[in-house]
């Protein structure tokens, strides 16, 4: 299908999937080098930006975000805004305001969250780039659920200039594709120093690729986990031995701590980054602007954030409270150390730590709907840890479970070393029989 076909047929793929909040006005490609999309919390000049959230429904950003900027100096043509949970807040993007975007394997269940409109397209264009976030999973979790290829790369990798916030600690742009080859080329475009944001100004450069010779498996890694991806995931270690990479068992205890350290890290951050959605500010102004401004601010809020929003902001304040704070935030930091100090001494004797990515196939809406809060949470265990400790991972199909669902595994390697992810990634697509979903529209 050549670009401009694609774009006439957006619409249409849309109606089915659900993966755009918005979509391009453009019909002709020209001599677009690439079309790509954007996750719906990245500032794009020409489209609507509204991170999932009713909150910000008609805000259009005088700007574009540095990584949009430079995909588009690249030759991208931004072609669309992909559906994401509010904020960034969930594992299924089943919090979205706006429709919830279907898995193409099976539209009763779930892309993954919080990225799932970018992994859904990712699945169902082939070629397609997807820019996604991740704070807490957000990449490797739809990315599994779609049977695609995701990475995330180092925190501060790439500028977070033009992001919509969720965790300012925590918040990594990265790359979802159905090919591997895209992971390192377009990271590589998105990356490098930007003066807009100080985090991304100490970087080193990009290394070359480096092969994959040996990973570490956390004990335990692949207990808790459903049987269809405990399944998956040895076939997928043996198929790495057979690749002549060295798989050993290692010790980390800290891990099954990442997941409370990061609720309590992710929540302190997003609750004060979501009081400046105060309906004067940004988006369209509602409701009654007599009212004293705090029972205006009050009103909007209630009315325009969604339920998880609102459990995320009094869950964070109360976690950063003067009299809690040593109690929560400042343990879950402390936490967060112990888990960057595990990793880096099992990551001097290999080249990747391995875990499955998620501990199930995607599963079905109506399973989604009687999850509680924590049983959600919970679903972040394998990807929590390499988040919480800012380090890139990056997710690859690794097989399928009897109703033909992707199973992902994720590999985390050392700061700054993304060249042996890219390079095993690529590596791995070259034995790995991929199925493609049935994409009819
Ligand atoms: N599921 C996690 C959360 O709800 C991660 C989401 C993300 O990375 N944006 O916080």
């Amino acid at each position: 299908m050549s670009q401009t076909s694609v774009l006439s047929s957006l619409s249409e793929i849309n109606e089915k999937y659900r993966m755009f909040r918005t979509i391009t006005s453009e019909t002709d490609a020209g001599d677009a080098k690439f079309l790509f999309s954007a996750k719906d919390n990245l500032t794009s000049k020409d489209m609507e930006t509204c991170s999932g959230s009713r909150i910000l429904e008609g805000y259009r950003p005088p700007f574009d975000a540095t990584s949009i900027a430079r995909m588009r100096e690249a030759g991208g043509l931004l072609v669309g805004k992909t559906n994401m949970d509010e904020f960034g807040f969930g594992t299924f993007s089943t919090n979205s305001a706006f429709g919830v975007p279907r898995n193409p394997y099976d539209l009763e269940r779930s892309c993954g969250g919080s990225s799932g409109g970018a992994a859904c397209a990712a699945a169902v264009m082939e070629g397609h780039v997807a820019i996604g976030v991740s704070t807490g999973g957000s990449i490797c979790c739809p990315a599994s659920f779609c049977g695609v290829y995701g990475i995330v790369p180092t925190y501060g990798r790439v500028s977070r200039y033009g992001l919509l916030d969720y965790g300012n600690s925590l918040d990594k742009i990265g790359i979802i594709s159905s090919n591997a080859s895209d992971l390192g080329k377009y990271v590589g475009i998105m990356a490098g120093a930007d003066p807009r944001d100080p985090t991304s100004c100490v970087q080193p450069a990009i290394g070359a690729r480096r092969k994959l010779e040996s990973v570490a498996v956390p004990k335990g890694a692949a207990e808790g986990v459903s049987e269809a991806v405990r399944k998956a995931f040895a076939d997928g270690l043996e198929a790495l031995k057979g690749m002549g990479v060295d798989v050993e068992t290692v010790e980390m205890p800290s891990l099954k701590y990442a997941i409370p350290a990061y609720y309590v890290i992710a929540t302190s951050e997003a609750s004060t980054n979501l009081a400046r959605y105060c309906g004067m500010r940004y988006g369209h102004q509602y409701g009654d602007l007599s009212l004293k401004f705090d029972d205006y601010f009050t009103s909007f809020r209630s009315q325009y954030f969604g339920e998880e929003a609102k459990r995320r902001i009094l869950l964070g304040t109360f976690t950063r409270m003067v009299g809690f704070r040593d109690r929560y935030y400042s343990k879950a930091r402390m936490v967060r150390q112990s888990i960057i100090g595990e990793y880096r001494s099992v990551l001097r004797g290999c080249d990747a730590v391995l875990t499955p990515t998620m501990p199930f196939v995607s599963p079905k809406f109506s399973d989604i709907s009687i999850m509680t809060p924590v049983e959600s949470y919970k679903a972040d265990i394998l990807t929590g840890p390499p988040n919480i400790a800012g380090m890139p991972h990056a997710s690859v199909p690794c097989g399928y479970d009897g109703d033909g669902m992707p199973v992902g595994m994720q590999f985390v390697a050392d700061h700054w070393d993304e060249g042996v992810l890219f390079s095993a990634a690529e590596e791995w697509e070259k034995n790995f029989d991929a199925v493609r979903p049935e994409v009819s529209i």
